[in-house]
């Protein structure tokens, strides 16, 4: 079964990553892993900007992967950004094998709520499968509900389902690198 390998990017609650670990395979069908290092994010933050630059993560990411290796999801709990826009909540290399999530803005904290820790772990699982549908080449849907809908902030995060739409999940089956996994 092909492997997601999850990387943590500096300082990451261990427990949602457990979380995370454990429903992926749920909404993809593909086996997942907790790598046993981390990525320093500190070469990435940009003063100016008081970010810290997800390409970039993305480029050092890249250095880490072997030839056998699936995916690389890495989980953030710093701001990300890219520079055409304010912020994002994360990135991914169209068509693989790098992607990668932040927590920052999926906590209601940062929105001066109180802190709600079953929401924030759907959010995760949420964004995470949405960027790793990016690294298997899925685009943004037009259905809102679909895991693969494009979200401008967190209330567009909580109309998506987990699991990709009936058209999403027929692309997703014929990549191939799921589809000659199954033949
Ligand atoms: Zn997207
Ligand atoms: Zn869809």
């Amino acid at each position: 079964m092909n492997l997601v390998h999850l990387l943590p990017v500096g300082k990451v609650d261990l427990s949602l990553l457990h979380d995370l670990r454990a429903a992926i395979p749920r909404s993809l069908h593909v086996a997942c892993e907790i790598l046993p290092y981390e990525l320093d994010p500190t070469p990435s933050y940009h003063p100016e900007r008081q970010q810290y630059h997800s390409s970039e993560i993305l480029q050092r990411m890249q250095t880490l992967v072997r030839p056998q290796d699936w995916r690389f999801l890495a989980v953030a709990d710093v701001d990300l950004y890219i520079p055409i826009l304010k912020y994002v909540f994360g990135e991914a290399q169209m068509g693989g094998p790098c992607a990668v999530v932040s927590l920052h803005r999926l906590r209601q904290e940062f929105y001066g709520l109180a802190p709600d820790l079953p929401l924030l772990s759907q959010r995760l699982l949420t964004e995470s499968v949405h960027e790793l549908g990016h690294t298997l080449d899925l685009r943004h849907c037009q259905d809102y509900s679909c895991v693969m809908a494009s979200s401008h902030s967190v209330e567009w995060i909580d109309l998506r389902e987990t699991t990709l739409c009936d058209s999403c999940r027929y692309q997703l089956e014929s990549h191939p690198s799921i589809a000659e996994k199954r033949a």
